[in-house]
């Protein structure tokens, strides 16, 4: 039997309706703050994530999925090298969303000098060639959000409040969430920052492991994330960013703080937290869920050079994405079912083979008032189309027989109770709603 991919997931039933419900949550909130969606290629060169990523970090490096048609890799195989590629022929699976947003933003002009920001969002598939296990995939799915033109330390609070308004919606414990933020300073102050980090990791070398000394070259905040327990004890005492921000970037970061404060949204600082992406500037965050285990369930940060780095104008940015499958993992620790319930219908049950065009004229009727309507279409008894009805989740069924047809009449069964009447064939529509109705909210009335 063909399998999936290790990582990979197949998304229908429940697990599709909750992604289905995350989007639709996200957008009625990102409509309100004026964000309208994006959809940029699953497939990108890969210059659009190594300028703005970074050529040193771990998603490019080693977690990218690259991509080549057959025949350019008969080509290669030849060749024995990619070396005479060109970039539009160096393709790989986009393994996050911000790059390619701020791509589409620099080549369709979305944010013309002087004009209005842009602010996107998207909900797709993202590709890591990761390890999985729980909580990490291959293949997932994100929700982000980006805003592309605005400087101002209202838009960093805005989109924390964005994203933590999502949770709440979500259906979280808030009081299970723990946001952390952090200033990463920016071209002015970083560059002397990285430098004491490197610096701090070399006095330390004999006791860091091999990653991090590779990393004091190429990047040596990522250091900060080393999952050698040794080098995390020691990474404690490394010099901190906050402490070498420079003025205007510590403004921002105080004013940032303000605006929370304001919103009541509550913050831990954490001035370790450096994100593994090399684009971002200033502002970073991370949410984690307490007791789910499952890692940060969103995050995201300012990235004011991104833009250039990908060939436009200058252009200040910032943004964040949020994992569903970790979302919904974290979610099922608190008890909280994205699922929802099954969809409901009413069924059109054919009482012998001379009536399957009345039926098949009812059900027309009956999808054209917007109903989500189930007939049966494999010759089945009247006895196992009601048990048909009931596997499908009816709660009315309308049944057409000799009589019926010659009456100008539909019998409508309530399953629940099992509940007979005639209807006049006129009334099918009203009569239908009505019995739905009143099934579904059978339960919860109060008497
Ligand atoms: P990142 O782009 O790495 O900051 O990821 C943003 C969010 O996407 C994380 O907070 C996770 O919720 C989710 N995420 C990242 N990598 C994976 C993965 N391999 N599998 C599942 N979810 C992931």
């Amino acid at each position: 039997m063909a399998q999936k991919v290790q990582g990979t997931e197949d998304l229908y039933g429940g697990y599709m309706r909750a992604w289905q419900h995350m989007q639709a949550v996200a957008h009625e909130l990102f409509d309100t703050y004026g964000f309208d969606m994006i959809e940029t290629p699953a497939l990108e060169q890969i210059d659009t994530f190594v300028h703005g990523i970074g050529e040193s970090t771990d998603v490019v490096r080693k977690e990218m999925f690259r991509v080549v048609s057959g025949a350019l890799f008969e080509r290669l195989l030849e060749e024995g090298t990619e070396k005479g590629l060109k970039p539009r022929q160096r393709l790989a699976m986009r393994p996050e969303g911000t790059a390619g947003v701020v791509r589409a933003v620099v080549e369709n002009n979305l944010v013309p000098q002087g004009s209005t920001p842009a602010k996107l969002w998207y909900a797709e598939s993202m590709f890591r060639g990761e390890r999985p296990q729980k909580g990490r995939l291959r293949q997932f799915h994100q929700i982000g959000l980006e805003w592309l033109g605005a400087p101002d330390p209202a838009a960093d609070a805005e989109c924390i409040i964005i994203l933590m308004e999502l949770y709440r919606r979500l259906g979280f414990d808030m009081s299970k969430l723990r946001l952390y933020i952090n200033s990463m300073g920016d071209s002015n102050c970083r560059p002397a920052y990285r430098k004491k980090v490197k610096q701090f990791i070399y006095d330390h070398k004999d006791e860091m492991c091999e990653d991090c000394l590779e990393r004091a070259e190429i990047n040596p905040l990522r250091s900060f994330d080393c999952k050698n327990e040794h080098c995390q004890q020691i990474m404690q005492s490394a010099p901190l960013v906050t402490d070498s921000l420079c003025e205007e970037c510590a403004q921002h970061y105080a004013q940032v703080k303000a605006y929370l404060d304001a919103a009541g949204i509550e913050y831990v600082e954490d001035p370790t937290l450096v994100r593994g992406l090399d684009y971002y500037t200033r502002t970073v965050f991370e949410v984690e869920v307490l007791d789910a285990g499952v890692g940060a369930i969103g995050g995201g940060g300012r990235y004011d050079g991104l833009v250039e780095l990908e060939g436009g104008k200058p252009t200040p940015g910032i943004g964040f994405a949020v994992g569903f499958e970790r979302v919904a993992l974290a979610l099922a620790t608190q008890g909280v079912d994205m699922e929802g319930a099954e969809p409901t219908c009413v069924y059109v049950a054919c009482a012998a083979p001379e009536q399957r065009s009345a039926v098949f004229e009812a059900t027309l009727t009956l999808r054209d008032a917007g109903l989500r309507v189930e007939a049966d279409y494999q010759g089945r008894s009247l006895k196992s189309q009601f048990k048909q009805a009931d596997k499908l989740n009816a709660l009315v069924c309308v049944i057409i027989g000799a009589d019926e047809v010659a009456n100008n009449t539909y019998t409508l069964r309530d399953m629940n109770t099992h509940e007979q009447v005639s209807i006049a064939q006129a009334d099918l529509v009203d009569e239908v709603i009505e019995l739905m109705y009143s099934a579904e909210f059978e339960d919860d009335v109060e008497l």
